[in-house]
């Protein structure tokens, strides 16, 4: 059995590196640099995985987490990547079903031809993906329509269509697969960023003060997402295709697609973004309009997409690119969180070609950790959870499943071993205890911020966006890490400051 991915591991995986006789090296723990190191830990070789920030702190925790099925591509005449993105789907369903939750979504219609038009539209992608029956869409007519959503606005309504897509949790899916890469023998190390490439030698950061360390590889890929370009600069291979980077913002009403610059870790959400998804809602919906008071969170993220000369953002393709340098590196971008396993095959194999090893992809039938069991043997977790952690807030199993699937009967046990554990902390969640140490003791968080924003989904989709559970997270997490009195009051003033940040354009 792998050891506990706790904070321990990373600093024994640190340490381990500039020694270790590595296959391959991989820059950027988000989706796809954690499947490329999944992919290729399960092939055998000798794998690491560094992350600058922590695991999907990148564009991979800013996505509208949808686990596609590629309808959208179809309207772009892409008939392959439809087959790609709805198959991968089912894989993700069997590998991790806590992760790929099946969800109805409505699309309103104003008129019998534009219900028409979808109708043929969503027969067609269903036919080519090979949808299954009870996933297939539906058309309904305006009074059904209004009956089963009667927020809609009427006055101009013809009917709507429903189809499927799954709903996933992006920051758990990079974690899950990160955490399958280390149960299958890679050294995994978040908070330590590549500074420099020199062929296959890289410098290496530990963003808490570590000494700087050397670290060799036989291959070295870089998936550091809207940052690709960056550490293509710093190994000297910028050449060929360039990155286009458009920023998405969302908070749950809709995305945007916007041009934007330089990447930056923390894209900001404007005005502007804000009144182009309330102008929406209120053309949408008969409630009263939406203004800035009633957002509770925002999140926006950078789409590392491959600039295509005199398109637009939303004309680029969403297709995923190989880069190969003269001096070795390989470089990744493009893609969706959807296709990423697919993607990390194609790098995968190419490095075992470099290598000169012949070994088969093992992805799509390894499940993930967490994702041991289907999904009727998880509605019976869920029901075991309800009944063991009464306290829990109403939904409260729901939750656990989505976020820790199998990984519940682990809290339930360290909760039966010290019943204090399983108490609620302060704040509209009612996040265990239990969860925060599991946090820290199983899924390597460092910091407030990974605690709360990419381990328990808090600063996204809480009322209160964490911030009355800060003090007793900090309390928890202080005594686990050994921080001082300064150091917890700089986590503290951090976290509040990145929650206002997310409001900021109010
Ligand atoms: C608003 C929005 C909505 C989206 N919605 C969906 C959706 O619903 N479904 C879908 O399938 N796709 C969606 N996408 C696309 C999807 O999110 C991205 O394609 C995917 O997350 C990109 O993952 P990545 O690993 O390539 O990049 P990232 O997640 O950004 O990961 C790159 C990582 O590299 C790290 N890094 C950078 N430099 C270094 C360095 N020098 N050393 C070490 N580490 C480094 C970064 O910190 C980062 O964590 C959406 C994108 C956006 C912006």
């Amino acid at each position: 059995m792998a050891a506990p991915f706790s904070p321990e591991t990373r600093e024994a995986a640190l340490a381990a590196l500039p020694s270790a006789d590595l296959d391959l090296l991989v820059i950027g723990g988000g989706i796809t640099g954690a499947a490329v190191a999944r992919d290729a830990a399960l092939r055998g070789l000798a794998v690491a995985l560094v992350e600058r920030i922590d695991w999907a702190a990148g564009t991979s925790s800013r996505s509208s987490k949808l686990i596609h099925g590629g309808v959208r591509y179809l309207q772009q005449g892409d008939v392959s990547l439809v087959r790609e993105a709805a198959a991968e789907r089912a894989v993700l369903r069997r590998i991790a079903p806590h992760l790929a939750l099946p969800c109805r979504m409505l699309m309103p219609t104003r008129s019998r031809a534009a219900q028409a038009k979808l109708g043929l539209g969503l027969w067609t992608f269903e036919r080519i993906a090979g949808i299954p029956a009870d996933e297939r869409y539906e058309r309904w007519s305006a009074s059904e329509t209004l009956r089963r959503e009667p927020t809609l606005d009427g006055t101009q309504l013809h009917g709507a269509v429903t189809f499927t897509e799954y709903l996933t949790d992006d920051a758990r899916l990079v974690l899950d697969t990160v955490r399958g890469a280390h149960a299958a023998g890679a050294l995994c190390a978040n908070h330590a960023e590549v500074t420099a490439v020199e062929g296959c030698e890289v410098t290496l950061q530990d963003a808490f003060g570590g000494p700087v360390r050397r670290v060799r590889s036989r291959a070295v890929v870089n998936a550091a997402g809207p940052w690709v370009d960056v550490v293509r600069a710093r190994a000297r291979a910028l050449s060929g295709a360039r990155l286009h980077l458009t920023k998405g913002i969302l908070t749950y009403l809709g995305t945007t697609d916007t041009d934007y610059g330089a990447p930056t870790a923390y894209p900001e959400v404007t005005s502007e973004d804000a009144a182009y998804l309330f102008e929406a809602a209120e053309r949408t919906f008969a409630a009263p309009a939406l203004t800035s008071a009633d957002v509770v969170a925002t999140w926006a993220g950078l789409r590392p997409l491959l600039h295509e000369e005199g398109k637009g953002p939303s004309e680029i393709s969403r297709r995923d690119e190989i880069m190969e340098a003269e001096n070795g590196l390989v470089s990744i971008a493009g893609g969706k969180l959807t296709t990423h396993r697919r993607m990390a095959e194609r790098v995968v194999d190419l490095v075992c070609r470099r290598l000169g090893v012949t070994r088969p992809c093992r992805t799509d039938t390894v499940a993930l950790p967490n994702g041991e069991e289907g999904p009727e043997a998880l509605r019976r977790l869920a029901q075991e959870v309800a009944e063991r952690l009464p306290q829990l807030r109403p939904g409260g199993a729901e939750r656990l499943i989505a976020l820790h699937g199998t990984g519940c009967r682990r809290l339930l046990a360290r909760i039966a071993a010290r019943p204090e554990a399983g108490a609620p902390l302060p704040g509209p969640s009612g996040v265990l205890g239990a969860e925060i140490e599991e946090a820290i003791d199983e899924e390597m968080a460092l910091t407030l911020e990974d605690v709360l924003d990419r381990r328990t989904r808090l600063l996204l989709f809480d009322a209160r966006q964490g911030l009355e559970t800060l003090e007793a997270v900090a309390t928890l997490a202080a005594a686990r890490l050994g921080w001082d009195r300064t150091r917890t009051a700089a986590e503290i003033d951090g976290y509040r400051h990145l929650a206002a940040s997310l409001r900021s354009f109010a």
